[in-house]
């Protein structure tokens, strides 16, 4: 059920997103064949455009799915939807902007010479925010039982691929227990991440959070703490394997994505954290706050 406007690009066509768009036959439909990106704006920028470009070339070439587009000629057409976006939507705050790249359609079958060329949809919608109070309280976490992590030597979570099903059973089977988001093991047991967002913990104050060894997604939002952002907000940060018995140690848990950039949990299955003001997770995400205003300030040429 669509409560808002959402603006598509399928190849090039722009049109309501409420309004059929690929075949039957498209092959990211039929077998989830397809990788995907997204970007928000900050300031109207788009924000870290090239982490999220290089990740996309990792998918498809995991995949082995040709990019048929230059980085130049995706950034004009991801500015062609948000112009029509805002043609609908004129008074609308920072965007979430989504390329999907399909293998394209064909007869029906998995050998790849069956696809006719790759297709991209572009989707714009406002990015998304939590309710005040949600941030405020924090999010309620469970950790998946009936499933695990799919393992690296399978369908490597590392690639950002248009198959989702692992996370979205394992978010239901959360969800199915009142809580907000899931906790995902992998099949030695030791934390990974969650839905769509990866996690951290702050104990003694450092912050940690599981090596992309564990089998997560590269997440950008992650990338950028580790890489500077926990320096500045006054932290140590370190990749460090995580298993649930650690959890009461734990002083602080979050998660990190683009839409999200920071979100305090306050508790994984009835084990409560530390949520409010004089936090470790208030400090990081103002400071992640400040490094987004500075790359906006700093990428002119990235408004959309
Ligand atoms: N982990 C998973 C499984 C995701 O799907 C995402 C984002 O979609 C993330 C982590 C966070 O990644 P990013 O910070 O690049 O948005």
């Amino acid at each position: 059920m669509l409560t808002h406007y959402i603006q598509a690009n399928t190849n090039g066509r722009l049109h309501p997103a409420s309004e059929p768009s690929i075949t039957p036959l498209n092959r990211g439909f039929l077998y989830g064949d397809a990788i995907y990106e997204v970007w928000r704006t900050y300031g109207g920028v788009i924000f870290a455009w090239d982490e999220h470009w290089d990740r996309l070339r990792a998918s498809a070439g995991a995949l082995h799915l040709p990019l048929e587009q230059t980085k130049e000629e995706v950034l004009v057409e991801l500015r062609r939807t948000v112009a029509e976006y805002r043609v609908h939507v004129p008074d609308a705050g920072e965007l979430y902007i989504r390329l999907q790249i399909t293998r394209g359609a064909g007869a029906i079958g998995l050998d790849v010479a069956l696809a006719d060329k790759t297709n991209f949809i572009i989707l714009v919608q406002p990015c998304p925010e939590l309710s005040l109070e949600k941030l405020n309280q924090g999010l309620r976490l469970s950790v998946a039982k009936s499933l695990r992590r799919n393992p690296a030597e399978s369908l490597d979570p590392a690639w950002k691929t248009g198959n989702y099903l692992n996370n979205l059973l394992c978010l239901r089977e959360a969800k199915d227990r009142g809580a907000d988001d899931v906790v995902i093991l992998n099949r030695d047991g030791d934390v990974t991440e969650a839905s769509v967002s990866n996690i951290g913990f702050v104990r003694g104050g450092r912050l940690m959070t599981p090596p992309l060894s564990a089998g997560i997604l590269g997440g950008i939002t992650r990338k950028l703490i580790l890489g500077g952002i926990a320096k500045a907000a006054g932290f140590a940060a370190d990749e460090v394997r995580i298993r649930p018995a650690e959890f009461p140690a734990m002083e602080e848990c979050f998660l990190m994505s683009t839409t999200k950039d920071l979100v305090p949990v306050c508790e994984i299955d009835g084990i409560r954290f530390a949520v409010g003001q004089n936090t470790a997770t208030n400090r990081l995400k103002a400071a992640f706050a400040n490094a987004a205003r500075a790359y906006a300030e700093a990428h002119p040429e990235l408004a959309a």
